[in-house]
């Protein structure tokens, strides 16, 4: 029968070892992983430590550390639960371990650089917890998903239940715009607002009911119409903007405001039965005039206010820009980049079309003029100048 001591042994002869002092000047270049407990590791840890439990190791590390040949740094407080992990690690076929000897004892001793890692509060915790448990979320996502900022243009049909989602799932700030009040021919759809709303801002509805379900997050309301002199000021400093708006003009003008600051669009549209939604990523991908150069003839482009809707379809769809929402912020998975997913409620189908960067487009195009944010004009193109009066 083995000892612990014959254990370590083993595990020590089978691990490739370093010192502190050859760890530090490659912190950028390496995935720094901390296996202590979350009390020894709230205490301080590594800059940029990947945190993950000795215990959660096995089940878990994949998820944080897909790549298996990731070259990774793996620390505990000593350096003896750090070699069994390397040891496990280097069982599952990752292949470029090493231990550092001594731990983060050592390290803090040797006064190198170490912080307070920011972690959740206990109600934070509790309230994130399903998110906690998927790997791929985890804290340091839900700490992202609280540090993000993003903007909902409209507090409609599409604007309800992306804003509800983003706010249970934490998004730390929520901007909200829109200049309309609560009418009872609303809450067919709009259920960020109920009766003893009705005749109130619509920004101020929606703020109670956000508030009223997760005070972790900030509300800012933008009770005003979207235009060319307030939309850069307005966007300015979000990392994402959910476009749930119903008419051509305003959409434009977002396309263009958004490329010039670089923050992408998630972009949803309903028409009776049917759906669309596309994630819009200034110069990685399509941009809105890329899909759309021209607006179709006013006679065919009925806005929301004209035409029918399937109550739920904004329900739908406003949701899958939630999700496109969060991937974007936490940077998981495959975003609509490119794709566009249109869903019919009649046939229940779902359907994905690739688009792509129109290389004559007149606002993301490589020769494209400079673009000028102004008012809308009959001809919908991105001005050079500004227009005149
Ligand atoms: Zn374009």
């Amino acid at each position: 029968m083995k000892t612990p001591r014959d254990l370590l042994k083993e595990a020590r002869e089978l691990t490739r070892h370093v010192v502190p002092a050859d760890v530090q000047p490659r912190l950028d270049e390496v995935a720094v992983l901390d296996v202590r407990e979350p009390d020894e590791y709230e205490q301080g840890a590594l800059p940029g430590a990947i945190h993950l439990p000795r215990g959660n190791l096995e089940f878990s590390v994949e998820g944080r550390i897909p790549d298996k040949s990731t070259p990774v740094v793996v620390y505990c407080a000593t350096g003896v639960r750090s070699v069994f992990a390397a040891k496990t690690m280097g069982d599952m076929g990752y292949t470029d371990v090493v231990e550092m000897v001594g731990g983060f004892n050592r390290w803090k001793d040797e006064g190198r650089p170490w912080r307070a890692p920011e972690t959740l509060t206990a109600d934070q915790r509790n309230r994130y917890q399903r998110h906690l448990l998927v790997s791929e979320v985890g804290e340091t996502g839900q700490l992202k998903l609280l540090h993000s900022k993003v903007l909902l243009l409209g507090a409609g049909g599409l604007g309800s239940p992306a804003a509800l989602y983003l706010t249970a799932a934490g998004v730390g700030t929520i901007g909200i715009i829109d200049m309309d009040v609560v009418d009872a021919s609303n809450l067919q759809r709009q259920i960020l607002h109920s009766m003893d709303r009705i005749g109130e801002r619509k920004v101020d509805s929606a703020k109670k009911t956000l508030t009223a379900l997760n005070p972790d997050v900030d509300v800012v309301t933008y009770d005003v119409r979207l235009g060319a002199d307030n939309v850069l000021d307005i966007i300015d400093g979000y990392d994402l903007i959910v476009d749930g708006t119903d008419n051509f003009p305003t959409r434009y003008l977002v396309n263009d405001a958004s490329l010039l600051k670089r923050i992408p669009v998630v972009h949803g549209s309903i028409f009776r039965f049917e759906g669309q939604v596309t994630v819009f990523d200034p110069y990685n991908g399509p941009c809105y005039r890329c899909l759309i150069p021209e607006p179709p003839p006013a006679e065919l482009a009925p806005s929301c206010a004209e035409a029918g809707v399937l109550g739920v379809l904004p329900g739908i769809v406003g949701s899958i820009q939630a999700v496109e929402a969060i991937k974007m912020v936490l940077g998981i998975g495959d975003p609509l980049v490119g794709r566009l997913l249109a869903y019919d409620a009649l046939e229940e189908t779902f359907r994905t079309f690739k688009v792509r960067r129109d290389p004559k487009c007149p606002a993301c195009g490589p020769d494209a003029p400079p673009i000028v944010i102004a008012e809308y004009d009959d001809l919908c193109m991105p001005h050079t100048a500004p227009p005149l009066k």
